[in-house]
Formats: structure tokens, C-alpha cells, sequence
């Protein structure tokens, strides 16, 4: 079949879920693939937080999409997506800046047969006073750098001055938890004299508006992050509803806590270019409404996966949450279900397998449920938590690389100097 008569499907966004998609549908052959992204290399969202505490380096992590493209046999556009337009079948790429405000690249038309949706979503700020100004919110690779950035200020001001750095945290979630553990580990890089007591120079607070920590989780996956952040010396506020974040306080009805640094990590909503895109069904929280087998709800040739979508499935109420494990599943499911759907072929729906929960909270440990596939799911810690936590970011790796180059990749990451306080 000939480049011009092959079958054209254009992902859009190249992040947990579309790149896997990608990745396996060119390994397929006999479909043009075309992968586009605003930016030009791929970072595993799910480690956000530690690229931003300094954990792990980023450039070990970053894959260049146009490398990728090469090995496994897509096409990549480098853009941002603006519009699909549904008639002529194209998806609208944005002119590219440059530095000084000239263009780059020219805006751009990409046709497709079948398009997929993969943009991801946003932290939500719940229209609370002064977020977008004044706090920081890890969506992109850009806010874990400006993060890291004003973190090491901070630290070294405080290695100065004696006074401690204060970091407040909104939201008590796998981010919000996962962050300050990572950003204690971070401290240790600042202390004088390794392995021997010293003064804090990080003082580090989670808000959270519910009741409880991590609310909707399991009460023993709550009461083991608990003992380790205590362990970690994070103080954890319950009951704090929000009510405005100033450049270097929180406020909520009932308090207020001074802050060098807000992250805002409450919650997730679609991208605000999801509602321009065209005219598609969105939920209460802007994501795409889809079918169970995926399909946006005004049109077959459009897919959507990942944060981008709203799937509820049948028998349940909620759509399914915004995290890499439903990305990647969709991903698969995609990958199998769109070839068989270009050839006119009957799909079965989606089916999410729930693997688990976990939330690694650096030297404190990782713990949280798996599931085996049964009604009841287990808590794990220790060891086993930890190689089951990396075990996300293995099957991402293998997905997007390949067995060979995956295991190379995974490989080079186990035996990495710059494990630890990379700072
Ligand atoms: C700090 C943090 C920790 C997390 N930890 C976990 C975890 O432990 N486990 C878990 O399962 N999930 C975790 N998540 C959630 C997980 O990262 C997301 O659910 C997942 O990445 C969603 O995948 P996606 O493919 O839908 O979108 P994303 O991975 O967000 O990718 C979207 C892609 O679209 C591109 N894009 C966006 N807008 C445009 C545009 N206009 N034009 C072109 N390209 C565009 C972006 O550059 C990006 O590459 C975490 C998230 C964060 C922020």
C-alpha cells in the first residue's frame, strides 16, 4: 500500500496515552501514523513532581519525539493543536513562535481519516482567587523547572540565613503527598554535614479542604501515607477550603499559612482548547464525552483517551479518573480496537482493569492497594510497593521504546548516578 492510500490517523498530544498509541500503531504497519505535539520531546508526566523536587533528572527522562518517530515508524508534526475542522477532516496546527515574536512555522492543516484526542488535561483551580498568579501548578515540563528553579533559591537562602524555606502544598493526592516527600529527600543536598542531625531548612505543609487526606481512597492507604508523612515531618491540615492564595500566604475560613512557594495540586479539568476544538460534548469538568468504545459523542471518526475524556462506564456513575493507568489502558485498547473499526470490523467496548493505587513517598517508602484482578485488593509496602510503582513506568517504556531499546532505557535508569538528590 502506498503512503497516499494507506488509512490516516493523526494522535493528538504525545503524552502517557498518546505516544503508546502511536508507538503501536506504526509497529503495526499499513497505516499512516502521524503523532502531533506543541512541544518537541516526551516526559512521563507521572514523574512531574520529582523532576520539580530535583529527584531525578529530567534529561535522562526527556525523549525527543522526532527521535522517536524514526525508530518506531510515525510521523511527527510539531505544533499546537487550535481547531478540527470536522467537514474537511483536518485538525488546525497554531503559526510557531519565535523568541522574538516572529513565526517559526507557518500555521498548518493536518487531514486525517481517524483522529484521536490524546491533549491531556489541567490542574483545576476551582476559580480560587489568586491561584493562576501566585501558585504554581505542575502541568508541563516547563512549571516542574520554574519550580525547581525558585526551590533552589529558597534553599540556598535558607542554608544562609538559618531561616527555613516554606513550602505549602494544596491538595493531599498522590501529587500533593508525593511531592513534599520527594522535596524532604531534595533538603538533604543543602545540609552541610550529610548523615548527621541538622536544623530543618524546609518547612513543608499540606492543605486539604475534605475531611480527610486523599479522600475517596482506602482508610489503610490513608493511614499508612499519614505515619510516613509524619515520619517526614510534613504537617498535614485537613478541613482547609481554600478561599485565596496571595503571592506569600494561603488563606482559608479558618487559617492562614505563610508561603515562600504554593503548589497547586487540587483536582483536574480539561484544557481550555478542548472546548474550541470543534463542536464536541464535553462534561462539567470540560473533558470530551465518549462512547464505550471511545468515539467522541458527535463524531465515529473521532477518538479521544486519557485526561482528554470522559468515559463513564456502564454500571458506574463517575467518568473514570484522570491518571496514566487509564491512559495507557485506552491507549491499548485503541490500538487494537482502531484497525479492526477501519476495516469495518465490530469493536467491543473498552474494559478498565483498576491495577491499583500507590504513592511512593521518596526515603519514607512507597505503600498502597493492589489489585489482582479480584473484588478485594491487597495494601503493600516496603520493597514490593516500590517495584510494583516503577513497574507504571517500565510498561510505558517498553510501549513507547520497544522490548530492546525498553529494557536498555530501564536498564540505564536503574543504574543512574543521578538517583537521589540530583540538585
Ligand atoms: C505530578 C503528577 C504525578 C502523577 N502521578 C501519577 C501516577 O503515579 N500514576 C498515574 O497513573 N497517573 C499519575 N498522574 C496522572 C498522569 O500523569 C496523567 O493522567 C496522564 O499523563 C494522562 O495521560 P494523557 O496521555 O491523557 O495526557 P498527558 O500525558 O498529559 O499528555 C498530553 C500531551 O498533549 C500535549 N499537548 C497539550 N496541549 C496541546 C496542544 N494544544 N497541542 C499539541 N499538543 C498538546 C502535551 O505536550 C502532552 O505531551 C500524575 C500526574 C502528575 C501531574
Amino acid at each position: 500500500m502506498t503512503q497516499a492510500t494507506r488509512h490516516r490517523i493523526v494522535i493528538l498530544g504525545g503524552g502517557s496515552g498518546g505516544l503508546e498509541l502511536a508507538s503501536a500503531l506504526a509497529s503495526r504497519g499499513g497505516i499512516a501514523v502521524t503523532l502531533v505535539d506543541r512541544v518537541g520531546s516526551h516526559l512521563w508526566k507521572p514523574r512531574l513532581h520529582e523532576f520539580a523536587a530535583g529527584t531525578v533528572n529530567s534529561t535522562l527522562s526527556e525523549i525527543s519525539f522526532y527521535m522517536l518517530a524514526k525508530m518506531r515508524g510515525f510521523r511527527f508534526e510539531q505544533g499546537s493543536v487550535e481547531t478540527i475542522d470536522r467537514a474537511g477532516r483536518t485538525v488546525r496546527l497554531a503559526a510557531m513562535p519565535g523568541p522574538n515574536g516572529e513565526d517559526f512555522a507557518d500555521a498548518r492543516n493536518v487531514p486525517y481519516d481517524t483522529c484521536v484526542v490524546a491533549l491531556g488535561g489541567l490542574t483545576a483551580d476551582f476559580g480560587t482567587k489568586g491561584v493562576a498568579e501566585n501558585a504554581i501548578r505542575l502541568d508541563a515540563k516547563v512549571d516542574a523547572d520554574a519550580f525547581r528553579e525558585r526551590f533552589v533559591s529558597l534553599m540556598i537562602h535558607a542554608r544562609e540565613t538559618g531561616e527555613p524555606a516554606r513550602i505549602v502544598i494544596v491538595g493531599s493526592g498522590a501529587t500533593g503527598t508525593e511531592l513534599a516527600a520527594h522535596l524532604r529527600l531534595s533538603e538533604r543536598a543543602f545540609f552541610d554535614r550529610e548523615g548527621e542531625v541538622q536544623d530543618r531548612l524546609l518547612d513543608l505543609t499540606i492543605l486539604e479542604a475534605a475531611p480527610e487526606i486523599m479522600p475517596g481512597s482506602d482508610e489503610d492507604l490513608r493511614k499508612g501515607i499519614l505515619k510516613r508523612l509524619a515520619a517526614l515531618d510534613v504537617a498535614v491540615v485537613t478541613g482547609a477550603k481554600i478561599t485565596a492564595v496571595e503571592r506569600d500566604v494561603v488563606r482559608s475560613d479558618s487559617g492562614h499559612w505563610p508561603a515562600d512557594i504554593t503548589v497547586w495540586a487540587a483536582g483536574s479539568i480539561g484544557l481550555p482548547v478542548l472546548s474550541k476544538l470543534a463542536d464536541f460534548e464535553l462534561d462539567n469538568r470540560g473533558r470530551l464525552k465518549v462512547d464505550a468504545c471511545l468515539r467522541t459523542t458527535v463524531d465515529d471518526r473521532i477518538f479521544a483517551l486519557g485526561d482528554a475524556a470522559s468515559l463513564v462506564l456502564e454500571g458506574t456513575e463517575r467518568p473514570l479518573p484522570p491518571t496514566a493507568q487509564v491512559a495507557s489502558q485506552e491507549a491499548a485498547y485503541l490500538a487494537d480496537a482502531l484497525p479492526k473499526a477501519i476495516d469495518g470490523s465490530p469493536i467491543r467496548p473498552f474494559r478498565f482493569k483498576d491495577k491499583g493505587k500507590l504513592v511512593s513517598l521518596g526515603n519514607a517508602g512507597t505503600v498502597g492497594l493492589v489489585g489482582l484482578g479480584r473484588r478485594d485488593d491487597f495494601f503493600i509496602d516496603g520493597q514490593f510497593a516500590k517495584a510494583a510503582y516503577h513497574a507504571l513506568q517500565r510498561r510505558h517504556q517498553w510501549a513507547v521504546l520497544g522490548p530492546l531499546r525498553g529494557s536498555v532505557a530501564i536498564l540505564a535508569d536503574v543504574i543512574s548516578p543521578t538517583k537521589g538528590p540530583a540538585l
